[in-house]
């Protein structure tokens, strides 16, 4: 199997499955309990808590664990927005993950005025649009690190500098950055931050959101004291500990994995460049998370690529994850400027850690041939739209 969609979700480490099946075996008790089986597993979730602390450069008591990286996004910004009853304003941008697009739909429905910030060909916000955008009633502007579909990296410590001169608050959804390039909230200047272990080759179901001290935001989930009373419910201790692990296995390998994705990538945007005519690559050249690639194929449609790959084995995506199965079209593509056809046409490859040189070699041996193959029978037109 050859898997190039990282970007939807990641293996579990080999590293992180043996310390959750060592702690699924070994422990189950209580982290509220009194008794040293419960408070052995407190002390076990601070250490994964001031793993991922000291890895976005905060403090434990800054980090608030949440079901997922969409769940991290909800919180962020409903919580935030609740908090701040006088101000009923949000700005965010036009291609945001669904987690906080579907969360900005719901805050308008609710009455609050809510400002999508367009984005250029390649997928960078409008920095002066955002700077016409904010008011005195702004509560929050959201806006992602970088984008799920096509890797472009914002310009977040531009966006954190404009806000603070405003006095509105900040949140980025790093959760496609994180462990991709470097993350520390001090130096974005951001009050919130989301990210999940399902991305950094960690377990599902588990995700976190940073929120700096003093941040003045509502609860998410009401109930006992686990989470500070910020996020209540028994912890999921097996899915903590793996984030955890997740975290550590990525600090112990420190650039390995950058600088082995950004060789792969770099050989298989130039072969696909190289060996299939009428290609157009979708994202930023160098503001991008390099490990990314969207491309599209003039006169075909994705799905046909997708379904013809996935006969040889080789795994990659039409998407977002969660548009995949949907007749819903990219709203990302649609905001850099695709024509509908052209987005339709789009295929995403995203690597990770455990790809290799014969990975590449193979897709790029596999692919022009189905796309020559495809386009042979296709009634489209291949040509530049
Ligand atoms: N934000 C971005 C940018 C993502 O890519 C994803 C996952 O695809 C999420 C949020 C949601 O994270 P989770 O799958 O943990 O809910």
């Amino acid at each position: 199997m050859i898997y190039l969609d990282n970007n939807a979700t990641t293996p579990i480490d080999p590293q992180v499955a043996a310390r959750i099946a060592d702690f699924a075996r070994e422990h189950f008790g209580n982290p509220s309990s009194l008794y040293p089986i419960g408070r052995e597993i407190k002390e076990m979730i601070n250490e994964a808590r001031q793993t991922i602390a000291n890895a976005l450069g905060t403090s434990r008591s800054e980090i608030i664990f949440t079901g997922s990286g969409t769940e991290a996004d909800n919180f962020a910004i409903r919580g935030i927005l609740d908090a701040h009853p006088d101000k009923n304003e949000f700005i965010t941008s036009a291609i945001e993950h669904p987690a906080v697009i579907q969360t900005a739909n719901y805050l308008e429905k609710k009455g609050c005025k809510v400002t999508y910030v367009p984005v250029d060909s390649k997928g960078v916000i409008d920095i002066d649009f955002l700077k016409k955008a904010i008011s005195h009633r702004t509560a929050l502007i959201s806006i992602m690190l970088a984008n799920n579909e096509i890797g472009t990296i914002q310009p977040i410590k531009e966006v954190s500098k404009i806000a603070k001169e405003n006095g509105v608050l900040v949140h980025s959804d790093a959760v496609q950055a994180f462990g991709k390039i470097e993350v520390k909230v001090d130096s974005l200047g951001v009050d919130l931050l989301s990210i999940s272990a399902h991305k950094i080759y960690g377990p599902k179901g588990i995700g976190a959101l940073y929120i700096r001290k003093g941040t003045k935001i509502s609860p998410l989930i009401y109930g006992g004291h686990q989470e500070r009373e910020m996020r209540a419910g028994t912890e999921n201790t097996i899915g903590i500990v793996g984030f955890g692990e997740a975290v550590r296995v990525m600090q112990k390998r420190g650039l390995q994995d950058k600088k082995l994705i950004n060789k792969l990538a770099e050989k298989l945007k130039k072969g696909i460049e190289d060996k299939i005519p009428n290609v157009k690559f979708n994202g930023h050249e160098t503001q991008r998370i390099k490990g990314t690639l969207n491309f599209s194929f003039f006169g075909l449609e994705a799905e046909a690529i997708l379904l013809a790959l996935a006969t040889k084995e080789i795994y990659v995506s039409t998407g977002s994850a969660c548009s995949e199965g949907s007749e819903e079209v990219s709203h990302v593509l649609q905001a850099i400027g695709l024509r509908p056809e052209v987005v339709r046409s789009s295929i995403r490859m995203s690597l990770g850690r455990f790809n290799t040189e014969e990975d590449i070699d193979t897709v790029l041996r596999e692919l022009p041939e189905i796309v020559e193959n495809l386009r042979k029978i296709s009634n489209l037109n291949n040509e530049e739209y």
